[in-house]
């Protein structure tokens, strides 16, 4: 499945030969929309219309020389970024009728360098899942194999790159949903550090573990993404002062890096043979290439599940009662008084994932529970976290594989628990709130993609996507 473009470098050539123009690339991608989009279920809400109106207008803009740093992008938005004026629903019928009010730091900057929205994508409601199998909306296939999952829970916004359906989307990591989607994908998927980003404008799951992320073809786009998305924002106050280097013109990798890899990750029951030996191989080509690289243990292997999930749904089952049947979307109709109100239409609007966890997170910090799950998991988050960052100061760049196997039928886990299990290589760097990617990295005796994943320290985003660089096809160097 080859997109008729790879980066944006590689447009905006097209665009000064005057070979393509906005308008063209828009329609271009409007068209696979229209091909495809029944099938896959990944748009949620096509702008057409605006999307060509931007293309003019950036157009315009590029004959007169003052075109942003993003024109040509075509670019699709996870139904949880707010954009003033355009429905917002996480995938959920309790927002049912909802728009955004005001347009997030994130989606504004991406506005600001003449980037141009084609629609809104299908996710896992409240982006909870990692199959995207939890929409109101159904299911979003994957555009390799329909009969298989995309992963989640930025399920569509990975589909939509796969299937050319837009240059690059724009998705929210809490636990990997960014990076799995794209590992099942086979495109590039980027969680950078927390707090990286302003959250402003990204609908809350799990407030301390929340980051948005793109989701490219290359390396040089995720990269140029993070440049314009990330910085200090007076609307987020834990978005980092850290200034914002460059890193689309950092992308030089160092001829030697030190490279560790997670033995007993590898060794693990329950690893996809050719996710293993994809890894062994990536291994030793960096050997080759002349980098050092050693089996580490991590000792809290089985403890990161269940930390992750302790302290996502506490956090959920706070953020979410804020959806009351009051202030926003969805009212249950059939409601007598204030608390049958509450009850009904949070019954009626949250799907089965979502009341799930927001029991769970309600257990977990109730009083009598509260030291025994909610605390304990605290501590265990900051052993993972110093244990990570001690590896990642010994170490340049942490490898392991994205997902255990590559993406599974549709329907195929049952049990929640089998697909929490999923996610046992992406929580480390949600845990440790340190920045990783997920490449390309082959494909399986299916045809179906696999990702390999890496993680590097605190806000080496340049040294991360250099690396990375050196990993994925030539046409990403662009
Ligand atoms: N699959 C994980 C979960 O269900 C990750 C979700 C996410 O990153 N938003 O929680």
């Amino acid at each position: 499945m080859k997109p008729q473009y790879s980066s944006l470098a590689e447009i905006q050539r097209e665009l000064a030969a005057g070979t393509t123009s906005c308008r063209q690339l828009v329609a271009y991608y409007l068209d696979n929309i229209e091909r495809r989009n029944d099938e896959l279920n990944v748009f949620l809400e096509v702008w057409a219309d605006e999307a060509r109106q931007q293309a003019q207008a950036v157009d315009e803009k590029l004959a007169a020389g003052t075109a942003g740093k993003l024109a040509g992008m075509v670019i699709g938005l996870k139904d949880v970024l707010a954009y003033q004026g355009h429905s917002l629903q996480s995938s959920s019928r309790i927002l049912d009728g909802f728009k955004s009010l005001f347009t997030g730091t994130a989606v504004g900057r991406l506005l600001a360098e003449d980037a141009i929205f084609i629609g809104r994508q299908n996710c896992d409601e409240f982006a909870m899942g990692g199959s995207n199998e939890n929409s109101a909306f159904g299911p979003v296939r994957n555009a390799q194999d329909p009969s298989r999952v995309p992963g989640g829970s930025s399920g569509g916004s990975a589909v939509a790159v796969q299937a050319d359906m837009c240059l690059a989307s724009i998705g929210s990591d809490t636990g990997g949903s960014v990076r799995q989607p794209a590992a099942f994908c086979g495109v590039i998927g980027l969680k950078p550090t927390y707090s990286r980003i302003s959250r402003y404008g990204l609908v809350a799951f799990a407030s301390s573990f929340d980051q948005i992320g793109p989701i490219t073809h290359s390396v040089s786009d995720a990269a140029l993404l993070l440049e314009v998305m990330a910085g200090p924002d007076g609307l987020d106050s834990t978005a980092s002062e850290a200034p914002v280097p460059a890193y689309s013109e950092l992308l030089t990798p160092a001829p030697q890096y030190r490279i560790g890899y997670l033995a007993n990750a590898v060794n693990r029951a329950g690893l996809q043979p050719e996710v293993h030996e994809a890894l062994e191989n990536t291994l030793e080509t960096l050997r080759g290439h002349g980098h050092v690289v050693e089996a580490v243990d991590f000792p809290l292997l089985d403890e990161m599940i269940p930390t992750y999930y302790i302290l996502t749904t506490a956090e959920a089952s706070s953020n979410l009662s804020r959806f009351d049947g009051v202030k926003y979307g969805y009212r249950a109709p059939d409601a007598t008084d204030l608390e049958s109100l509450y009850k009904k239409t949070r019954a009626q609007g949250f799907g089965p994932e979502v009341q799930r966890r927001i029991m769970l997170g309600t257990f977990v910090l109730s009083a009598s529970y509260y030291d025994a799950y909610y605390t304990k998991a605290q501590r265990v988050r900051r052993l993972i976290k110093e244990k990570t960052n001690e590896l990642l100061r010994q170490y340049d760049f942490l490898v392991l594989p994205t997902t255990p196997t590559t993406a599974f039928k549709l329907g195929e886990k049952q049990d929640p628990v089998s697909m929490y299990l999923a996610d046992i290589f992406t929580v480390q760097a949600s845990l440790a709130g340190v920045p990783a990617i997920s490449i390309p990295a082959g494909t399986d005796a299916a045809g179906m993609p696999i990702g390999l994943q890496i993680l590097s320290g605190d806000f080496r985003e340049a040294d991360l996507l250099a690396f990375a660089g050196t990993l994925t096809e030539p046409v990403a160097a662009n």
